[in-house]
């Protein structure tokens, strides 16, 4: 990290010298500061949004610098929170007045006044996203940085500018910014900050869904999640939060015969997926995958324990999770039911000899999610013990191959049964009744137990057969 105070070469971007224009011009002082200067600093890729603060009204700033861009771009004014917003070079720069806030007990909307850039500074959650960037001409490019954020940047350490108990307990959202921010950064966080969460973790109950929802959703993004869930367990917040994946922690033992530590395991296979997959909701649906665990766990004394129907409940669990946090009840949440309700099954066939029926009905039932499924299935093998690993995967390899093999032959992905419904009333002479229901089940079986092919002619022969089976007749008989 450079030692000197001035970081002009941050600001190479057009946009900062239009700000720099429009501040002098408009005789305020501005700032960028938070997560554009952190990430400059963590070389952390091309900025999405930029943050700009004016010490005055940040709408006017907001106002002169779209003046003197080519395109005129319109703002976007927030009214009651005096902040203004615009996008230009494919970034949203956001603007605000400086401020200084004061919370009451129940709200995290805090009560709002206009103050210096230190008091602004005072407000931001974390040493790091503190950090300044001066924009006026006559010191452009200065660093201010009350807190030493540049050195926590170096010690790669999360801590509050002020008291953490006050900064946690003001806005409990912080506290999961702060897990979030470690996650991604692979930072830590303070342990006096750390203590404060603990202390402080029933406030998180005033936070929204949504807001839980969108931290949760960016901690399992990054590289490795388990770090967020650890911290998420450590502090105490997880219970509060996802009490689904809290219930898994444990071993039992009886009679000498132990499972296995379920939420541990939890965090390894979602460790693993994210090395496969950047898709957001396969990660939910390997976070979520055991969470029926919990409640169908039981001993027998012959067999050990069994977690019969997990998959079933988990599917039910994900619905009611899904709702408590507010996240949207849509094909995003029936995607993850449908992985977690069949995420042993191609376990079940990897067991056995592979057989061509079994993979057929795997793959009709999995339909487009089959690849997802396997993913899923193989992140899930978390055994330590290396020939059983490989042994594992050699077994998901076979089913893989048997997929392609079946796929290329049968087509039995999203497949329709050749004969419709109304075929077989026409055939049949028959009102809307249960026998259709039968005759077409009958035929949708007959091609996945690969006792037909999955065409039309034979389709149509099995269907007469199973029609007389049934004492239907052909010809219209009513005269
Ligand atoms: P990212 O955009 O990667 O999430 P960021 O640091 O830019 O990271 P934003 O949510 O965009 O985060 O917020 C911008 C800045 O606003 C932060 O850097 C921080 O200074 C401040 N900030 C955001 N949320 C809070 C909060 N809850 N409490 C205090 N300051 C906050
Ligand atoms: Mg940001």
């Amino acid at each position: 990290m450079p030692k000197n105070k001035n970081f002009s070469h941050a600001l190479n971007p057009e946009i900062f010298k239009i700000i720099s224009r429009a501040s002098d011009e408009t005789g305020l002082e501005s700032y960028v500061i938070g997560g554009f200067v952190r990430d400059h600093l963590l070389e952390r890729g091309d900025p999405k949004d930029i943050d700009i603060v004016a010490v005055g009204s940040g709408i006017a700033l907001a106002e002169k610098v779209s003046q003197l861009l080519p395109n005129k771009p319109k703002v976007q004014i927030f009214k009651n929170y005096g902040t203004a917003m615009l996008r230009a070079f494919d970034m949203e720069i956001e603007f605000v007045g400086a401020r200084t806030e004061s919370y009451n007990e129940n709200s995290r909307n805090p009560v709002v006044e206009n103050g210096t850039l230190e008091d602004d500074q005072n407000r931001r959650d974390f040493t790091i996203n503190a950090l300044a960037l001066s924009l006026n001409e006559k010191n452009f490019g200065e660093l201010i940085d009350p807190f030493d954020g540049l050195g926590d940047l170096e010690a790669q350490l999360i801590k509050t500018p002020l008291d953490a108990d006050i900064t946690y307990s003001d806005d409990p959202l912080r506290m999961l910014r702060a897990i979030r921010f470690a996650t991604q950064l692979g930072f830590k966080i303070e342990s006096k900050s750390l203590e404060a969460i603990s202390r402080n973790k029933e406030r998180i109950k005033i936070i929204s869904g949504e807001r839980i929802v969108d931290e949760l959703h960016k901690i399992l993004l990054s590289e490795k999640p388990s770090i967020g869930f650890a911290l998420l367990h450590k502090t105490g917040l997880l219970p509060l939060i996802l009490p689904e994946l809290t219930a898994l922690e444990g071993i039992e033992e009886i009679e000498g015969q132990r499972h296995k530590d379920n939420f541990w395991h939890t965090l390894e296979v979602v460790d693993n997926i994210s090395n496969h997959t950047d898709d957001l909701w396969l990660r939910w649906a390997a976070l979520l995958h055991d969470i029926g665990k919990a409640p169908t766990k039981k001993f027998h004394k012959k067999i050990g324990w069994t977690f019969h129907g997990h998959e079933f409940i988990g599917a039910k669990m994900v619905f009611k999770l899904f709702k408590r946090l507010r996240m949207p009840l849509n094909e995003k949440m029936k995607y993850v039911q449908k992985l977690v309700l069949m995420s042993s099954r191609p376990i079940v066939i990897a067991d056995e000899n592979v057989t061509d029926s079994a993979v057929r009905r795997l793959v009709f039932d999995a339909g487009d999610e089959i690849e997802d499924l396997m993913t899923l299935c193989e992140a899930d093998i978390t055994t330590k013990n290396p020939k059983k690993f490989k042994k594992y995967h050699n077994n998901f390899q076979k089913v893989r191959e048997k997929i392609k093999e079946v796929e290329e032959r049968d087509h039995v992905r999203n497949f329709q049964p050749p004969v419709t419904g109304e075929e077989i009333m026409e055939t049949f002479h028959l009102k809307p009744s249960r026998e259709i229901g039968i005759i077409k089940d009958a035929i949708k079986e007959a091609i996945l137990e690969g006792e037909i092919p999955n065409e039309y002619e034979a389709a149509r022969n099995f269907m007469l057969q199973k029609g007389k089976e049934l004492g239907l007749k052909t010809e219209n008989t009513q005269t």
